[in-house]
């Protein structure tokens, strides 16, 4: 399968298929890579052993010049300090304007290789090869970023790769609570955008938790679709791109304040996307949009309650940090029907309490 990401003269195809990786020579030819500038491939620790030397061969053998960098994995290497560690490498390999940085593996991957391109000689090429199911999500729309010990992606730039090659071969070796994780922005695509790819996601749960390919394959063809089709139209978020943070305003405070690694991205954000389906009955929406939205997300095995151990008061102040209110009320993005959501900016403190009170777990 292949899309397209329409950006104008900086519009670029994402690759999606099983064993595809097996083209790749193919694909850096078609996006006219040059063979005479080296190639600097970014990993991390874990997909490294899995799949960095077949990436390696296949393009050695396509007589491309290619080293790679491996940084440990996990978001804490989305740092200044990794990203100089990539620089030096880069200086080392001898990369000029004329090269390409690789990203081969997840959402951090991509993000801290994605910064390193564009700020590396004011701007390489760059191409992505995702390795997780998060990462259809990260590898769309070009926001690349590390993070500063005080906030997350603060350090960061829109730069758009030349292509992304997701080979749903490579996420075979998922572990199964990030198989789940990564479905959970799946399923945001469907809830923001597309009822009947809604429908089909808890119709083929068990064959999306089991990793078959083909409805893998369709369902991220679907999830970067609906990224690709909201990103060409607001690449910048001034206004629609903010419905891709329907459950990330309740998300991110609660990966704050249980701490990066104890839930995962996937797991808070579903958490967040039950939230403001209770946060729409009480705006008089149908109360069948909470059903379905919980229903979902627990026949996927991902949370939809706040575990009981933390505070109210930390995820109310973790809000405030991410300065999401403004004057007491905040811009929040709550369904109105299945597949279909608005941008409210009346929501109030105290509603957003009463939301996360709601989803605590009974301790
Ligand atoms: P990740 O990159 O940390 O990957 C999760 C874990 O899975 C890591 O431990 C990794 O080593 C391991 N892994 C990756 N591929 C594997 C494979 N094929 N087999 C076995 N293990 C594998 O995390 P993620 O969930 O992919 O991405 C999260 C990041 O994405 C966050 O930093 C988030 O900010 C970012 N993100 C960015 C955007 C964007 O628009 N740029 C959007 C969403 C998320
Ligand atoms: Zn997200």
């Amino acid at each position: 399968r292949e899309l397209t990401v329409e950006l104008g003269d900086r519009s670029y195809p994402i690759y999606i298929g099983q064993g595809i990786l097996n083209q790749i020579t193919e694909y850096f030819d078609r996006a006219k890579l040059s063979r005479k500038s080296p190639l600097l491939i970014v990993t991390d620790e874990e997909v490294a052993p899995l799949h960095l030397e077949r990436v390696l061969t296949l393009l050695r053998e396509g007589g491309y010049a290619v080293t790679a960098c491996v940084v440990p994995a996990g978001e804490t290497s989305k740092s200044l300090a990794q990203l100089e560690g990539i620089v030096s490498a880069a200086l080392q390999a001898g990369l000029d304007r004329s090269s390409a940085i690789v990203a081969l593996g997840g959402g951090v991957v991509g993000d801290l290789a994605g910064f390193a391109a564009a700020s590396f000689m004011r701007g390489v090429r760059f191409v992505q090869i995702p390795t997780t199911i998060l990462a259809h999500d990260s590898s769309v729309g070009g926001k690349v970023a590390v993070n500063h010990p005080m906030a997350k992606n603060i350090i960061g730039a829109f730069h758009q790769p030349e292509f992304v090659l997701f080979d749903i071969e490579l996420l075979l070796t998922l572990p199964p609570r990030q198989v789940k994780a990564g479905l959970s922005e799946v399923i945001k695509h469907g809830l923001i955008w597309d009822a009947a790819f809604t429908q089909w996601c808890d119709d083929n749960a068990a064959k999306l938790l089991a990793l078959d390919p083909e409805a893998l394959s369709y369902a991220l063809y679907i999830g970067c679709q609906v990224k690709a089709i909201v990103v060409s139209q607001d690449e910048r978020e001034n206004d629609l791109r903010a419905i891709l943070n329907l459950g990330h305003t309740i998300g991110h405070a609660l990966e704050a304040v249980a701490g990066y690694g104890e839930l995962l991205h996937g797991e808070a954000i579903a958490i967040g996307m039950v939230g403001a389906a209770k946060l729409a009955q009480q705006f008089g929406y149908a109360e069948e949009i909470h059903e379905v939205t919980k229903g979902l997300f627990v026949k996927f095995g991902l949370p939809v309650q706040i575990p009981a151990h933390l505070d109210t008061d930390s995820i109310m102040s973790a809000m405030m940090h991410d300065k999401k209110f403004k004057e007491g009320t905040m811009v929040y993005i709550i369904p109105t029907e299945i597949g279909k959501v608005e941008i409210r900016k009346d929501v109030t403190e105290d509603q957003v309490r009463q939301i996360v009170e709601l989803l605590k777990e009974e301790s």
